[in-house]
């Protein structure tokens, strides 16, 4: 086993304290991250303080990991250690049921291994996430990061960033379509980059008083709360 360390809370009331655990040692399809960054997801609050229900204590969150491989398993394809590696919201799946096999992991209908505040594929051993130093992941449900991208930034495009990629994505968004974004978000905020990105004219909804200036800076404003702002690109 391999001693890691990370932050963990005890409770829904607790604070994040340090936390000694051990991770499995790597099998043949496993690769050892060592953790460099890793995103705060609200999730991640919401698990912490137990909002959802079923949080599983002692919890170490964290699922929007990015690292650098520091080990291989004799079976591991593509991944060479000293390359660059991230990490999402899961870390397993049963694998052979429909979803599985139909590469949407995420709807497993058996059991899906949550990157943390889950359990292993055992329905016991609790996963431990990104607040940490170090994970071992299957090659299978890792991720290739570039080494032209700076991977502090690379950390909040593995839950937030996806979650907003997909749907846009999925319905085609480009130029000449319109696209609104309610609420100016962790998620928000990278829908409204993602979606000018691939061409979009971009419409934020807020019910706040912070809105977006013409350069994209977030700044107050004192004109009434309930305000459409548009911002182009
Ligand atoms: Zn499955
Ligand atoms: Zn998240």
């Amino acid at each position: 086993m391999l001693p890691t360390r990370g932050y963990a809370t005890k409770g829904p009331t607790s604070v994040l304290e340090p936390f000694n655990f051990e991770r499995r040692e790597p099998g043949p399809h496993d690769v050892l991250i060592e953790i460099l960054y890793c995103g705060i997801c609200h999730s991640d609050i919401h698990q912490a303080r137990d909002e959802w229900g079923g949080s599983i204590f002692p919890m170490v969150p964290g699922h929007e990991i990015v690292g650098r491989v520091t080990r291989v398993g004799s079976q591991v394809k593509r991944f060479k250690v000293g390359e660059l590696a991230g990490v999402g919201c899961f870390v397993d799946s049963c694998r052979v049921c429909a979803s599985c096999k139909a590469g949407l992991e995420q709807y497993c209908e058996v059991h899906l291994v949550l990157t943390y505040n889950g359990t292993e594929q055992d329905e016991k051993t609790p996963t431990y996430g990104g607040y940490s130093s170090q994970i071992v992941v299957d090659e299978n449900y890792t991720l290739k990061i570039s080494p032209k991208l700076p991977i502090a930034n690379v950390a909040p495009l593995l839950c937030a960033g996806i979650t907003t990629y997909s749907p846009l994505r999925h319905f085609k968004v480009g130029p000449g379509q319109r696209v609104g974004i309610v609420g100016l978000g962790g998620l928000g905020h990278m829908a409204v980059k993602l979606a000018a990105s691939m061409g979009a004219e971009v419409t934020v909804f807020s019910t706040s008083k912070t809105t977006l200036s013409p350069t994209g800076l977030i700044s107050s404003s004192t004109r009434s709360p309930r305000r459409m702002m548009s911002m182009h690109t």
